[in-house]
């Protein structure tokens, strides 16, 4: 593959080769192509193109600003800006189901409406198989908690190794292994993050920067020694971007973008993991001590995993491949009543795994369309008939009463169920089992894990970082890769 040349090209376009990918994707005539090339013959050029605005993508643009060099960079996000982010399910609504739910796009990615925990190594420690250097993650994960901490408060654990050895001992009885690692959490309210990644993003934005948000880079081609990206903004306008290096920070929202450069640049990947599973919820004063020894209560047992817990949260549906699919968060300024956590099976890698997750959707989409399903504990056990809850015993107003055993394929259903009731009987008084409500389903699967080599590069000058690589996540470790990207894009360019 030809050599990317760092100084900017006079653009010429391989009008035929454009035309056989908007024919399979689009199927417009070529009078239609011809037109809309015509509408936007003066591209954007640029040095580096970063696609999303999660923290890999800040990460990237943290540490290109700091260098100290002259190119410039031209950043791309398909959701709006900090200021704009609204989930209308977290404001008690129902879900408006738009392409790019705003839990998951937009400045700051997936971490502006999170759990709001920023766990260090060992969570996420599949980037330093990435790296295969355990120094340089150590140093950018610390220097991605202090990024946030200039913008944020953030709460540093404060437990003792006896305290976690008393936790890890209190859960082994009933083979769960405790899992700890150390987890910072952002205490301040929801509007206070917001107006720090507003912070952040007035900060990154500058006169070798340009941030096009609302915008999504639909498709992108590779000709002799650039690449061209095209993009379609909220208006529907098309416009077009050439750049020299390209770094993909998507996520999981970019998946069909991935899926198809995948293919497109014949990217080496192997199946990703799979984890289904689903999130309990009971009243905050059943468990209050749940956070006490780890903030995320990070439990093993077989397959199983129980993560992101949320004293006094709400579960976060956001909107994915057609599904609600279930993930917490939390507003410490503004608690709710009620505790959430996720409980799920891991399935290793494997071609399989594409044809269970599409079973699984299949089942969720015929049950409720995609709206998250609850049933009540006693019911998902099978110690009481269905029964409908009433509204306020939930942190979210938006759910159908259901069958959650019928979603899983059956041997992974009753897995699942076994490792619920254990969890269940080991944490939560009998008398109060009535009060906790199963949530499902939790569903990821981010279809590939791509091999990117020590730089994240996949492809010449093509970059892979943060959750999109499918290896890792977390959004420490997403701005930790953006950060080593960076750097090693910074060393090529000088
Ligand atoms: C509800 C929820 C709670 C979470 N809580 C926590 C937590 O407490 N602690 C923690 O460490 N992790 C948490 N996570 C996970 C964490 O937020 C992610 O792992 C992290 O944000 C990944 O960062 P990223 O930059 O790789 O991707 P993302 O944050 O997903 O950002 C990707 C960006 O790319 C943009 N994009 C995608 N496709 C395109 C396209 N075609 N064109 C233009 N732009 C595009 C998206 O709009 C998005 O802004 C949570 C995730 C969710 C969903």
């Amino acid at each position: 593959m030809a050599q990317k040349l760092r100084r900017k090209e006079t653009t010429v376009y391989n009008i035929e080769a454009i035309a056989s990918t908007y024919f399979l994707e689009k199927e417009l005539s070529k009078k239609d192509i011809r037109s809309e090339m015509r509408t936007s013959m003066t591209p954007q050029q640029t040095d580096v193109a970063i696609v999303g605005l999660g923290p890999a993508g800040i990460g990237v643009v943290h540490r290109l600003l700091e260098q100290d060099t002259d190119f410039d960079i031209a950043c791309f996000d398909l959701g709006p800006r900090p200021e704009e982010k609204n989930c209308a399910v977290l404001n008690d609504a129902g879900c408006i189901r738009r392409t790019g739910c705003h839990i998951l796009t937009g400045f700051g990615g997936s971490s502006l409406l999170s759990g709001g925990k920023l766990s260090t190594l060992p969570a996420g420690d599949s980037l330093i198989d990435i790296t295969e250097d355990t120094n340089d993650v150590e140093r950018t994960i610390t220097e991605a908690l202090a990024f946030f901490n200039d913008y944020l408060a953030i709460a540093e654990p404060t437990i003792s190794p006896e305290e976690i050895e008393a936790h890890r001992l209190r859960f082994e009885d009933n083979g769960f292994d405790l899992n700890y690692y150390d987890a910072h959490v952002m205490i301040e309210s929801e509007e206070k993050i917001r107006q720090a990644y507003c912070e952040m993003c007035k900060d990154l934005e500058s006169a070798r920067t340009s941030f096009h948000f609302n915008t999504k880079v639909v498709r992108i081609e590779e000709t002799e020694d650039h690449f061209t990206l095209y993009t379609t903004n909220s208006r529907g306008e098309e416009e077009k971007c050439v750049c020299n290096n390209i770094i993909l920070g998507v996520g999981l929202s970019g998946d069909v973008l991935l899926e198809n450069l995948q293919r497109q640049f014949d990217i080496q990947t192997k199946p990703s993991k799979l984890e289904m599973g689903v999130r309990l919820e009971f009243p905050r004063d059943v468990f209050p001590e749940i956070d006490q020894g780890h903030k995320d209560l990070k439990l093993h047992r077989g397959n199983c995993r129980t993560f992101c817990v949320c004293k006094g949260g709400q579960l976060a549906p956001y909107f994915h491949d057609s599904m609600s699919l279930l993930d917490g968060h939390v507003d410490r300024t503004n608690l709710t009543d009620f505790t959430n956590l996720g409980l799920r099976l891991r399935l290793p890698s494997s071609k399989d795994n594409d044809r269970i997750y599409s079973v699984i959707r299949e089942n969720y989409l015929e049950a409720t369309s995609g709206i998250p399903i609850r049933e009540s504990y006693t019911s998902y056990v099978g110690n009481a008939n269905k029964d409908i809850m009433t509204r306020d015993e939930s942190s979210i107003n938006y759910w159908k009463p259901g069958d959650i055993n019928n979603l899983f394929p059956e041997k992974y259903a009753e897995e699942l169920r076994q490792n619920v009731i254990k969890f269940v009987d080991e944490v939560i008084p009998e008398k109060r089992h009535s009060e906790v409500n199963v949530y499902a389903p939790g569903l990821y699967y981010p279809g590939f894990e791509f091999e990117v080599n020590r730089n994240f590069e996949v492809s010449d000058s093509m970059y892979i970082i943060g959750e999109g690589t499918g290896q890792f996540r977390g959004i420490l470790q997403a701005f930790s890769s953006g950060l080593l990207c960076a750097e090693s894009i910074a060393e090529k360019l000088q």
